[in-house]
Parts: structure tokens; C-alpha cells; sequence
């Protein structure tokens, strides 16, 4: 199974986005340039909200028989581990192996020693094909990144083998990813990396790094996008030279886990694939969710009145829902409207904080990436949050429609079509 050379992982919360999220993708596929969508929600996702994977397989399923779909698309086990991988076995195709939580693990000298005397030379100076200054490796810092990456590596190995016993080596697509960690791994880093994957005789089709800087849920990039473009180009090329010196899969290709709505990283990234004739998967979180919520309070009347419920609620249980999040979103009680305020709010008022224009005065980050975390509350509404959804469905679908093509595909892979 291969992955297209431009992919976007959709999240759909609560599994009813997946025709409005097709629909958007038909239009830039219709311009020229196929994407295709992998649904992807993580263990946590679905262990607050209470569903199963393969709940995002029928869904997935669904949406595509009924916009007659006739590209790929993929269902994601998004950042699973040894721990809860075999929930998602069934209804998975693509899988995020999440490493992060090995890395640092020193790995045993006599180990490090091998890698190193296997992979003597990638000590020196490597020219590689895209990069103004070649890549430089020494003897100790081969064995550093060995030693602080090997481990995790190893983890990646045995989280494939596992699943590739299971359902077959070749019926899935394969992602390594180390994002969620501190440190970024820097483009020599990446290169030792990949040489460890193919020794672990991993096909990755797609590899996640951390980037520099900081990918907050649902808000823009903060940190220096100039440093992030430069890192995402050699990374592209790192990858590129991987592929043929190690032996991986032609159409290996970087992950960016954006936590959605990196806007002002898309330009550097489109750039960067024009320049390198390179691919990329794209992964959202599932603020598709957000959508929802605007779509609500547009509908006015009940749904406005939901909207604002969900914010009730959930204001009272900050610490509990922002908890899971905390090193993925930077909101502090003092910026958020009060219960009060909001309640005085109508319906455009409320997506006008909601919705991300950064340009808009009444836009509210704080607001927005607490909403994005509280779909816990709405989860527990059950019938009355997907009832909701039913009674608006337009106005909810016109949302979800219109985010995912005007500020996510077509500043990112509109750019791709005119070349
Ligand atoms: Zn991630």
C-alpha cells in the first residue's frame, strides 16, 4: 500500500465531518492536485469521546461511498504505541508509531558501538543534493545521536513487526513519529535517524520530526518562520538523499504534525516541495470540531444556545480538560471571556472569536484553543451535541467545507497547481 505523494490527515471528532471534509478536497483535486485524506484520531481522542477505530472506518467509509470518492484514502492509528495499538488493528491502514517517549533512552554502549562501526561513513562531510553547506557528522556526535535515538528506533521496529504480523507486511502505510518531545531533531539528526529505520528494516513511508518553535492546537506557528523554512527544506533534502543511501521506500516523505492552522507555514512549505519536487503529508487536529461549534452559533437559536452551554461547562472544568493538552496549547484563564460575556453574545459574535482570522479584532486565541479542547463536554451531551449537528447540518457542513479549502488546502496546495 502507498501513500500519494500529497496527503492531509482530517480529524472528525465525532465522525459526521467526512462528507463536508471530501467536498473540500474535490475542489482542489479539481484544480489539479490530489490530495488524498487519512482520518486520524488518536487514542486519546477516542478515549475522551468514548469511540472505537472502528467507528472512524465507518464513517470514512460512508463519507466517501457518498461523495463517490474514487481517490485513496486512509484510516490513521494516530500516535499509537506497543500500550494500544491493537484497538486499531481492524480498522487501521495507516499507522502513526509514536517514539517520542523513547527518546533520550540511552541505549547499552556495546549497541552504539555496532551502529557507530556499521555506519562509519557518515562520519565527514556529506554533500547532499539541495543544501548550500554540506551536512557535517563527527565521531561523537554519530555516536550521540545513536545513543539518544537508537532506542526509540528499535521501538518503531517492534511496534511494525507487531503490526505487520498481524495484518501483513505491505496492506498499510507506516509512520515514524517523534514530535511530541521537546528538543527538535536537527537535519544531521534526521539523516542518522533514517539510517537506524533502515536498519530496522522499517518501510516509513512518512517520518515526523519535531520541528523548531511551537505548534499550539488549532492557532498559528509561533516561533520564527524563516528558521522553520530553512530546517523543513533540509530536512526535504536529508530525506531525499536517505531514500537512496539507505535504501527506503522512494516515496518516504515528511509528516508535519501542524496541530492545525500553521497558516503562515504554508508558504514556506509549499515552497519548499516546488523547489525539491518533494511530497508531504499534512496532519490537522480535529478542529474540524471548531467548525462545528461556529456552524451551531451561526444556526442561531438552540444551536447558539448549545454553543454557549459547552462553553459553561467547560469553564468550570478548566484544569481537568486542558490537562491532557498542556504542553500542546498556551491558554490562560485571565485571557477568556466570562461565562457572562459570552452569554451576551449573539451567534456572530461567538464565531467571529471562534474562527481563525487572524486579522479579526474579535478573534480570540485563548478562546479558541480552550474550545478545542473541550469537546469532552460536548461528548457528554451525546444526543443532544449530535442532534444539534443534524437539525444544522448546512450551516455546520458550509464551515467545515469553507476552513479546510479557503485556509488550509488552497494556501498550501492551491500554490502547487499553478506550477
Ligand atoms: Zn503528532
Amino acid at each position: 500500500m502507498k501513500l500519494a505523494r500529497y496527503s492531509m490527515g482530517i480529524g472528525d471528532r465525532f465522525g459526521r465531518q467526512g462528507r463536508a471534509q471530501l467536498q473540500a478536497l474535490q475542489a482542489v483535486c479539481a484544480a489539479g492536485v490530489p490530495v488524498v485524506p487519512v482520518w486520524n484520531k488518536s487514542f486519546r481522542e477516542h478515549s475522551i469521546i468514548h469511540s472505537r477505530p472502528m467507528d472512524t472506518r465507518r464513517a470514512a467509509d460512508a463519507a466517501v461511498a457518498a461523495e463517490k470518492w474514487t481517490g485513496g484514502y486512509h484510516v490513521d492509528a494516530d500516535h499509537i504505541s506497543l500500550k494500544n495499538v491493537d484497538a486499531f488493528l481492524e480498522a487501521g491502514d495507516f499507522f502513526t508509531l509514536d517514539v517520542a517517549d523513547h527518546i533520550g533512552v540511552a541505549a547499552p554502549e556495546a549497541d552504539v558501538a555496532a551502529f557507530v562501526a556499521r555506519h562509519r561513513d557518515l562520519i565527514g562531510q556529506h554533500k547532499i543534493d539541495g543544501l548550500a553547506q554540506p551536512l557535517q557528522v563527527t565521531a561523537e556526535a554519530l555516536a550521540a545521536s545513536a545513543c539518544k535515538y537508537l532506542c526509540a528506533v528499535r521501538e518503531a521496529g517492534k511496534l511494525y513487526r507487531h503490526i505487520a504480523a498481524r495484518k501483513g507486511a505491505g496492506t498499510f502505510v507506516t509512520e515514524v513519529s517523534m514530535d511530541e518531545t521537546n528538543q527538535p531533531q536537527t537535519p544531521p539528526e534526521m539523516l542518522v535517524i533514517l539510517a537506524a529505520i533502515a536498519d530496522e528494516q522499517i518501510p516509513a513511508q512518512t517520518i515526523a520530526p519535531k520541528f523548531t518553535g511551537r505548534f499550539n492546537k488549532g492557532v498559528d506557528y509561533v516561533g520564527d518562520s524563516n528558521v522553520f523554512a530553512a530546517e523543513f527544506a533540509a530536512d526535504v533534502c536529508v530525506v531525499r538523499h536517505a531514500v537512496r543511501r539507505f535504501g527506503l521506500p522512494e516515496n518516504l516523505k515528511l509528516s508535519v504534525h501542524s496541530g492545525s492552522d500553521k497558516f503562515s507555514l504554508y508558504g514556506p512549505i509549499a515552497e519548499a516541495l516546488l523547489r525539491f519536487d518533494a511530497g508531504v503529508h499534512l496532519k490537522t487536529a480535529g478542529t474540524t470540531w471548531l467548525e462545528e461549534m461556529i456552524g451551531l452559533a451561526e444556526a442561531g437559536g438552540d444551536g447558539l444556545a448549545l454553543a454557549k452551554d459547552v462553553y459553561r461547562l467547560a469553564f468550570g472544568r478548566f484544569d481537568e480538560l486542558c490537562g491532557p493538552y498542556t504542553t500542546v496549547i498556551d491558554v490562560q484563564v485571565s485571557r477568556l471571556p466570562s461565562v457572562a460575556k459570552v452569554n451576551s453574545w449573539d451567534g456572530s459574535r461567538f464565531a467571529r472569536a471562534l474562527r481563525h482570522v487572524p486579522t479579526c479584532p474579535d478573534f480570540n486565541p485563548d478562546f479558541r484553543q480552550f474550545i478545542h479542547v473541550s469537546y469532552k463536554v460536548a461528548a457528554e451531551m451525546g444526543p443532544r451535541y449530535l442532534d444539534a449537528l443534524q437539525a444544522h447540518e448546512a450551516i455546520v457542513a458550509r464551515n467545515v467545507r469553507e476552513n479546510i479549502l479557503e485556509r488550509h488546502l488552497k494556501p498550501l496546495f492551491g500554490v502547487l497547481a499553478k506550477k
